[in-house]
């Protein structure tokens, strides 16, 4: 069943198309890679889709739903939520703090009911606070949560950025660059839980730079240059695809 269906997608800045025409599925339990070389249009994309960016043009339906013009705080209700390239934790607060935090762009229900106690029910608080912990745990953060999140690593960074999005239950998750900045051994982890969350049967999406970082990760690839799709395959597919050699060659 398709999840996400994005048609025709279009936004320009000034004269630059950075979406011209970009259209693709995504099927429910896929794990999909979007790469391209730089700026292809991938974060726009991701932009648009989220409603993070208003696109000029085109449709995005969800769960079988339009929701280009949804707002980008009511999105995640509907269990589409995505991470950013530049992580978006609260420096000065702790690890423990983060999770239960809403951000601008994904008020997690939950978290904030936890937070701000807009509801007086405290069992919504410990379900927050136990599935904070929870995944804390896996993903190794647990020995953090007392820490200022500034004093993370880039890479534990991008793993509280993952564990925040999950706090909202997401159906797809958008992540945004996952692996940037990431050493090879986090890198691995990180894959490793992506993995792991697809398997219980979370739909992801996810931009990457490096052809090569995701090409044992996938189920397929889509393929942007120039604000479009090239094509879309299985890694073992577009690996050989001469078009996408030449996109990332530059000829
Ligand atoms: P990268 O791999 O470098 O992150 P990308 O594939 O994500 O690239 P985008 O960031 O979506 O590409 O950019 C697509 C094009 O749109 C680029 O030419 C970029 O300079 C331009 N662009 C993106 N955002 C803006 C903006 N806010 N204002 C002006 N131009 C923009």
């Amino acid at each position: 069943m398709t999840l996400l269906d994005v048609a025709d997608l279009r936004r320009s800045f000034g004269s630059i198309r950075a979406l011209d025409g970009a259209s693709f599925t995504v099927e429910r339990g896929e794990l999909v890679g979007v790469i391209g070389p730089n700026g292809a249009g991938k974060t726009t994309l991701f932009n648009c889709v989220s409603g993070v960016l208003e696109s000029d043009a085109g449709t995005v339906r969800f769960d079988g739903e339009d929701v280009t013009d949804v707002a980008p705080y009511e999105l995640p209700r509907r269990g589409m939520v995505r991470t950013f390239q530049q992580t978006r934790e609260f420096s000065t607060m702790s690890v423990g703090a983060n999770m239960l935090l809403p951000t601008p762009d994904h008020p997690g229900e939950r978290a904030y009911h936890a937070v701000f106690r807009t509801d007086a029910a405290a069992d919504r608080e410990r379900a927050a606070r136990d599935q904070a912990e929870e995944l804390l745990a896996v993903f190794d953060l647990d020995t953090m949560v007392d820490e200022y999140a500034g004093s993370l690593s880039g890479g534990q960074r991008k793993l509280l950025e993952l564990a925040r999005a999950l706090m909202l239950d997401p159906d797809l998750l958008l992540l945004d660059e996952p692996f940037a900045g990431v050493n090879p051994t986090l890198t691995r982890d990180i894959a490793a839980h992506i993995e792991a969350l697809n398997d219980d049967g979370l739909t992801l999406l996810i931009i990457e730079h490096e052809l090569e970082t995701l090409t044992d990760l996938v189920d397929r690839l889509i393929v942007m240059t120039n604000g479009s799709v090239l094509t879309t395959g299985t890694p073992e597919e577009i690996l050989e695809d001469q078009r996408v050699i030449d996109a990332y060659l530059g000829n």
